[in-house]
């Protein structure tokens, strides 16, 4: 059923890149013989599910949006693909997202531009902007995105998905192709948030093969749920994050988020207002550290190990001639953007002021939250300013669209948990998302308020 409504639907929505219909179908198939054999299988053994395209599967292109991947087919599953399989999930294919996870409107694709089910001529969000569109538009039931500044939550706000940012190291990088390491993590879209919690206890927990992996059992994240949806917060203290709302937030994007607050105080919850002044610093300190990391990852596509490979017009084929053709070609704006950017804070003479400075920011951001979470289980804000823009309106304009991700950052920059939940439609008629904060470790939270307001 899913594969036939992703015929129907992709050429308006185009959430995907590929589709593996005969992998899906003979997962299915191999799934209800062993059920109709007695063989006791994991919950959503046989439920469909997407992943984005920066998610290295074995035997599939995985491109991550860029040309330079074109005709790169992997020989590994990533860590989480490997834990899908093993449970029975058929995958549907590998969902559109911006060239390398670089982006809020998955415009900088190589490969088009996928559009929003609510509203064709709007983005879906980004750079995980088809997982959440095809989990939108009914294409999957589950998908799976990777948020480094925003990019699972975001695009969910903008669906009205559900969309989760586990605790860093809490789920396995191993096989995820790296944008900023101290930032990436991979986390589930669903439609409610218990689908979520089984997706994201099926996707986490310690992995030998990433470094940062937290060698500790993941929380009780289905049972936080199906505890919250009996819809008593009692005892439970809510904190509102006095900088990530009024200016620059949408009327309509702040009448949802206090009717929420509404809800969460009829279900007991104590609120509170909490300021982590250094937030205001975050985009800046983020928009540094990120372009280095990446042009640091980035380095390793130099036309010789992966995909895409361009030898110069003319002139001498040296190795250096050919990693800049290959390069200059394989590469869109955005990410040559932030390479030259990364490359520049990196550089001597500018590291301190430039680098340094962003990783004292990002030290001070750690503490407000340390302090805020002295104060509050939870913290909570709209998840994007606005509701989903228009295609191209901020294509041209980088620093318009990096606003985008000023609520979700600091969750990235401290390693904390955040979950973005629908929180109803905005006066133009496009969905709001609700996000929720946790402490590191303590994704249960998460689930447990999300799930008393759905
Ligand atoms: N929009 C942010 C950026 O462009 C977030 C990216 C992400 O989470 N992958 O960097």
């Amino acid at each position: 059923a899913h594969l036939d409504r992703i015929a129907a639907v992709e050429p308006a929505v185009h959430a995907f890149l590929h589709v593996s219909d005969e992998d899906a179908l003979a997962t299915a198939a191999d799934v209800d013989a062993r059920r109709a054999a007695g063989e006791t299988l994991h919950p959503l053994a046989g439920v469909p599910i997407a992943v984005k395209d920066v998610v290295v599967t074995r035997g599939v292109p995985t491109t991550a949006g860029s040309k330079i991947l074109e005709g790169w087919v992997p020989p590994y599953d990533a860590t989480l693909v490997e834990r899908i399989k093993a449970a029975g999930l058929p995958i549907l294919g590998k969902t559109n997202m911006d060239e390398f996870a670089m982006g809020s409107s998955t415009e900088h694709s190589a490969y088009g531009n996928t559009h929003n089910p609510w509203d064709l001529e709007r983005i879906p969000g980004g750079s995980g902007g088809g997982s959440a569109a095809a989990v939108g538009a009914y294409e999957a039931p589950l998908a799976i995105g990777t948020d480094t500044g925003g990019s699972i939550r975001q695009p969910a706000a903008v669906t009205g998905t559900v969309g989760v940012k586990p605790t860093y190291g809490s789920v396995s990088r191993y096989g995820l192709i790296a944008l900023a390491s101290s930032l990436d993590q991979a986390g589930p879209v669903t439609r409610t948030v218990l689908d979520s919690a089984l997706l994201h206890e099926l996707i986490g927990g310690h992995d030998p093969r990433d470094s940062t992996s937290i060698a500790e059992p993941l929380p009780d994240l289905v049972g936080a749920a199906r505890l919250g949806a009996n819809g008593d917060l009692s005892g439970v203290r809510v904190g509102v994050i006095t900088e990530l709302q009024g200016e620059g937030y949408q009327a309509g994007v702040l009448a949802r988020f206090h009717e929420s607050l509404g809800l969460l105080e009829r279900a007991g919850a104590e609120i509170v207002e909490v300021s982590c002044p250094h937030f205001t610093y975050a985009l800046a300190a983020y928009y540094l550290i990120l372009p280095a990391e990446a042009s640091s990852n980035l380095a390793k596509f130099d036309g010789m190990r992966f995909g895409l490979r361009v030898e110069p017009s003319e002139g001498p084929v040296t190795a250096e001639r050919v990693m800049a053709a290959t390069r200059g070609q394989g590469f869109g704006d955005e990410v040559k953007r932030r390479i030259i950017l990364g490359t520049y804070a990196l550089s001597a003479g500018y590291y301190d002021a430039y680098y340094g400075s962003a990783q004292k920011v990002r030290t001070l951001i750690q503490r407000d939250f340390s302090a805020a979470f002295a104060q509050a289980d939870v913290l909570v804000s709209p998840t994007a300013p606005t509701t989903a823009f228009k295609l191209g309106e901020k294509l041209d304009d980088p620093l318009a669209m990096y606003l985008n991700d000023v609520a979700t950052i600091p969750a990235n920059l401290a390693g904390v948990p955040g979950l973005s939940l629908p929180a109803g439609l905005s006066d133009d008629g496009l969905p709001v998302g609700f996000q929720v904060l946790a402490p590191a470790k303590a994704d249960d939270r998460l689930y447990r308020v999300g799930a008393a307001l759905e």
